[in-house]
């Protein structure tokens, strides 16, 4: 079968075995995956041990777990990582924290024709998906549950009445869009910022902008640079959150603690999804409460190199390679 390599230096499509089901789990004949910000930035660090994709849309294609979830022919989104629960990383709410979450993978990549999951991924991170969405949509599973956790993190609980909430996402790239979407579902006041017109044009077409004349509760910072800690500090309230959900490029550069301090600020981080996350994610595309129609852009596999370049160089704002 084909399947990505990526060797520090550049990506190929190779050919390999195809995985056995040698445990228990799940053989996944591939259909897409979606290229997520981390991918790249793992490209940027010529990490040759990433393994890449897992913004997964597939077919159950063989399956030794019997349950009534799943059966061979089911067409399931799926993500990566899950945590022990046992652990006190786990007990202390922090999945991503957990050993297992950071160890637990697919195999052998997102990126090609076949990947074998296991049973924990049956259990924990994989859903069946309303036929009704496009592959690029079902494939958002992962990033919308980041962004949740996201959510969940700043105080915000899905369901609540969170009218009198206002949120501003910095940086709207496909993540900040989804951000700014989910935040919506969640029923908060939300705007957005960025400094291309590009991206806030596109926000635009959304329903979403920008109010120059208000700070806000919380502010999200899904921009990788380090100039957007500068715009959270000067747009949230005194007493306010900041949700850091980027990395940047600069690690020296943090935010100016008096500013933390005298302005009693919260910062919060928040990363990868926890199982909870996952499933409201599921529910929230399944249902189209949220909507995530035209934001992706088609390649193939064989063309995962040229998806990379381009998503790099801002040439398209999220691609999806057809498997
Ligand atoms: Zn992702
Ligand atoms: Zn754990």
């Amino acid at each position: 079968m084909k399947s990505a390599k990526f060797d520090g230096e550049k990506i190929s499509v190779i050919q390999t075995q195809k995985p056995l089901l040698d445990s228990q789990g799940a053989i996944i004949k591939v259909l897409g995956c979606g290229l997520c910000g981390s991918d790249l930035v793992k490209i940027k660090h010529k990490d040759k041990t990433a393994i890449l994709g897992h913004e997964v849309v597939g077919i159950i294609d063989e399956i030794n777990v019997f349950d009534d979830k799943f059966k061979k022919g089911d067409i399931v989104s799926l993500t990566h990582h899950y945590p022990c629960f046992e652990c006190d990383f786990c007990k202390n709410e922090s999945y991503s924290m957990c050993r297992t979450f950071k160890s637990s993978n697919i195999y052998p990549c997102g990126f090609s024709e076949f990947i074998k999951i296991d049973k924990n991924h049956l259990q924990y991170t994989v859903y069946k998906m309303n036929t009704d969405l496009k592959e690029d949509e079902m494939a958002f599973l992962e990033p919308l549950a980041c962004v949740i956790r996201a959510i969940r993190r700043s105080g915000l609980v899905y369901n609540n009445d969170n009218s009198k909430k206002s949120a501003l996402v910095v940086g709207l790239g496909s993540i900040g869009l989804l951000m700014l979407k989910a935040l919506k579902a969640f029923g908060a006041e939300t705007f957005g910022f960025d400094i291309s017109s590009n991206r806030t044009d596109l926000a635009k077409k959304h329903g979403f902008s920008f109010r120059e004349d208000k700070k806000f509760d919380i502010v999200f910072l899904c921009a990788g640079s380090s100039k957007s800690l500068e715009t959270a500090l000067n747009l949230v309230i005194d007493g306010g959150k900041i949700v850091v959900f980027s990395s940047i490029e600069k690690d020296d550069i943090g935010f100016n603690n008096n500013e933390i301090y005298y302005r009693e600020l919260s910062i919060i981080a928040s990363y990868s999804p926890s199982v909870e996350d996952i499933k409201l994610s599921s529910e929230l595309l399944n249902s189209k409460k949220i909507d995530v129609k035209n934001i992706s852009t088609y390649y193939n596999l064989d063309n995962l190199a040229c998806a990379v370049d381009d998503s790099l160089n801002n040439r398209v704002f999220k691609a999806y390679i057809k498997i």
